[in-house]
């Protein structure tokens, strides 16, 4: 052990051969010191029982009691149900998977002890599929005597194995000490702390390996100082990749792209209205930085309904009026279809041509499409990721403009810019989004980039009257629907991800579609969902667009961009379960007309306190700023961000939220590291974004 690294590969530890080497590198481990910084997510505590009364629901808990029933139950699935009690309280243990075997020892009279989550029930608090021994009286099982770590794991590769990995890279961390002590002494300046912090080594061994005398609640919350040294430490890693990133970039070239005024001209005469204030303030910012020769890096954020693609067709145009591509990426097949058609309808005076890269075309007409995409003539491509493929080159790319971010990740981001390369020169960046961000975390998560906001709605916008009721106001609401449709409106009814499986939720869509259709014989309705072909639901939407329909039952597949006017009505069931972004999206589908708009949030009682918290909210307000803030409160920011999935602002420890007050000291330390002491800045990325340094790189 002695003999080994940081740097070594992880199948020097032992107990790594060639398959749980494979699932290391899926978790982004490859080195020795990338186990060291494999962080645990959260703790477990198993070192105390907790009393009956005092178990809430959410909380992983060891708790002991003695059975008094057990039965099996039939419903939907069959279950063993066990109901545990102990002197201040009951629990119910629900197995859906058991044996006989299970079932006879878990009869009335054992007691047992079980580790698990307890949630909401149907007639009371229960475990399901809890960890569960039966307690021997004469051979009590120990508790543990510290937190137990856990681990952000992969199929396959569980917690038990990730712990003796990193205790094994802990071991070589002791052997090989990180080059620490001038960045300890950095923070301890920068950041003005009331408790001292742990230098970097101590810290990262409290943080993986809790002693038993560590209080448990800092711990718990991240407020711990081992946590908050590590967390200042991802955050710096973070904010300097993301600003050498930028430096990177700002060093390329990018075409100067100036003039355009009679495409510019032709265009606002096509679009058919004025622009606000705050449209056209967007694409004058927009306007100089394509003139200045460097790649524009520029996040537009504008809440939902606030006219982003109009902004997009006009800087678009710039460049297409400088003879240069216009690359535009949708994260959805409809939005990208929708976008095709009125870029289509714009442009058509300006007489410059779309090509649509959606849908699925035959492999011929796939091939002319791309070797239209490959010649240099101005065309505006649109397309969903298919535009990342590698068969697709571009002729003459000029500015590409992503709509909707919050679905792409940096690195895709990335991959876009380098596909447009020529030479020295790239390409400019538009990236639109309607989640709103706080300034703060903006800054911090967006450092690469920057920032306009659309601030205005387009005029004679009657804001959305927000209504929540319990769905036992069903047929109420069928009645309204009626009414809407019959003064010449259209409303959308949604059904929301139930289930994690598409398939179940298309039913869900598909069973409601069809009962609606038995209410309201005189309406035209239309169902889409995700199990649809693309062709499908493009026709659907048409149809709705071109008002031959009256009611689309959907999924949350419109939730992203679709623009209908004149819908006017929306009805989202259980929206109890809907994050506030989301929620927000899919109201933003209606008020984009003159007329009165209503959104009718059914929920399904009783509601837990954030759900309540969350419809609250949504009747409060249409702003998207305050509804960003109320979320990043109830949610955290790795959600609010919607980079969870995508990685771009994914951290091990540190939390943008919780950790907002380190932020403009962080931000400070950054610029003076990268200023005074860039190999530091070097050493920091590689300790923490080793898996991310093809973006750090660029
Ligand atoms: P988002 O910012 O959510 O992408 P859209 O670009 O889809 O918003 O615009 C919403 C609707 O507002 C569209 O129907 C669009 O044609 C219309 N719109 C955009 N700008 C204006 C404006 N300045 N005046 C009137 N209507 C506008
Ligand atoms: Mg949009």
């Amino acid at each position: 052990m002695a003999a080994l690294g940081l740097e070594d590969p992880v199948e020097r530890l032992s107990g790594v051969g060639p398959r749980v080497r494979e699932k290391l590198q899926k978790l982004g481990l490859t080195t020795i010191r990338d186990v060291v910084y494999h962080l645990p997510s959260r703790y477990q505590d198993r070192t105390r029982i907790t009393p009956l009364r005092t178990v809430y629901p959410r909380m992983e808990v060891v708790v002991e009691g003695v059975v008094i029933a057990s039965q099996i139950q039939f419903g939907r699935r069959r279950s063993l149900l066990v109901k545990v009690e102990d002197d201040t309280g009951s629990i119910a243990l629900r197995f859906f998977h058991f044996s006989r075997e299970q079932q006879l020892r878990l009869a009335n009279g054992r007691r047992v002890r079980c580790f698990g989550e307890a949630r909401r029930g149907p007639q009371q608090l229960e475990m399901v599929h809890p960890e569960c021994q039966v307690v021997d009286d004469y051979q009590p099982q120990s508790l543990e005597s510290a937190l137990t770590p856990v681990y952000p794991a992969t199929d396959g590769l569980h917690q038990a194995m990730l712990r003796k990995l990193t205790s094994q890279a802990l071991e070589v961390l002791r052997m090989n000490r990180e080059d620490s002590a001038e960045l300890d002494a950095l923070i301890e300046t920068a950041v003005a702390q009331s408790g001292r912090l742990p230098p970097l080594h101590e810290a990262l061994r409290l943080v993986h390996r809790p002693p038993p005398d560590m209080p448990l609640d800092p711990l718990f919350n991240g407020t711990h100082p081992a946590q908050i040294r590590l967390s200042i430490e991802e955050l710096l890693a973070h904010q300097i990749s993301l600003r050498k990133l930028r430096q990177a970039t700002r060093k390329r070239s990018a075409p100067v792209l100036r003039g355009g005024e009679e495409m510019h001209q032709t265009l606002l005469a096509a679009l058919g209205f004025t622009l606000t204030g705050a449209q056209q303030r967007v694409v004058a910012e927009v306007a100089q930085d394509l003139g200045k020769g460097l790649p524009m890096l520029r996040l537009l954020q504008g809440d939902v309904g606030a006219g982003k693609t109009a902004v997009a067709a006009l800087c678009a145009s710039l460049a297409l009026a400088n003879g240069y591509q216009v690359a535009l990426m949708a994260p959805t097949e409809l939005l990208a279809e929708q976008h095709g058609r009125n870029f289509t309808r714009w442009f058509a005076s300006c007489g410059v041509e779309v090509v649509s890269l959606t849908g699925r075309a035959t492999p011929a007409v796939r091939r002319r499409l791309h070797a239209q995409v490959a010649e240099a003539t101005p065309r505006i491509i649109i397309g969903t990721h298919a535009l990342f493929q590698e068969d697709v080159r571009f002729g003459r790319l000029g500015l590409v403009i992503m709509d909707e971010q919050h679905r792409f990740g940096v690195d895709q981001r990335l991959a876009l810019l380098e596909k447009g390369a020529q030479g020295n020169l790239r390409p400019h960046q538009l990236i639109m989004t309607a989640t709103p961000i706080p300034r703060t975390l903006a800054m911090t998560a967006y450092a690469d980039l920057d920032v306009s906001i659309l601030d205005e709605l387009p005029p004679n916008r009657t804001p959305v009257a927000t209504k929540v009721l319990a769905e036992t106001r069903r047929e109420d609401i069928v009645a309204r629907i009626s009414t809407a449709c019959a003064s010449g409106r259209q409303a959308y009814w949604v059904c929301p991800l139930i289930d994690e499986s598409e398939v179940l939720d298309s039913q869900a869509a598909t069973d409601t579609a069809e009962q609606l259709m038995a209410a309201l014989p005189h309406l035209r309705i239309g169902l889409i969902h995700g199990r649809l072909k693309e062709q499908e639901k493009s026709a659907v939407m048409q149809a709705f667009m071109q008002h031959t329909l009256d009611l689309l039952v959907a999924t949350t597949v419109i939730e992203v961009g679709v623009d209908v006017p004149n819908a006017s009505l929306m009805i989202i069931e259980n929206a109890e379960r809907l994050g506030l972004a989301q929620l927000h999206q899919l109201r933003g589908r209606v008020g984009r007309g003159e007329a009165q708009s209503i959104c009718i949030l059914l929920y399904k009682a009783p509601l837990g306190d954030t759900a309540r918290a969350r419809l609250q909210t949504m009747r409060e307000t249409n702003d998207g700023f305050i509804i960003a803030e109320r979320d990043l409160a109830l949610r955290g920011p790795g959600e609010v961000l919607g980079t969870r999935q995508t990685g771009a602002a994914s951290f091990r420890i540190a939390d943008l939220s919780r950790d907002r007050d380190l932020l403009p000291a962080v931000r400070a330390l950054a610029d003076r590291i990268l200023r005074e002491q860039p190999a530091l800045g070097d050493r920091l990325i590689r300790r923490w974004l080793a898996q991310k340094l093809d973006y750090a790189k660029v």
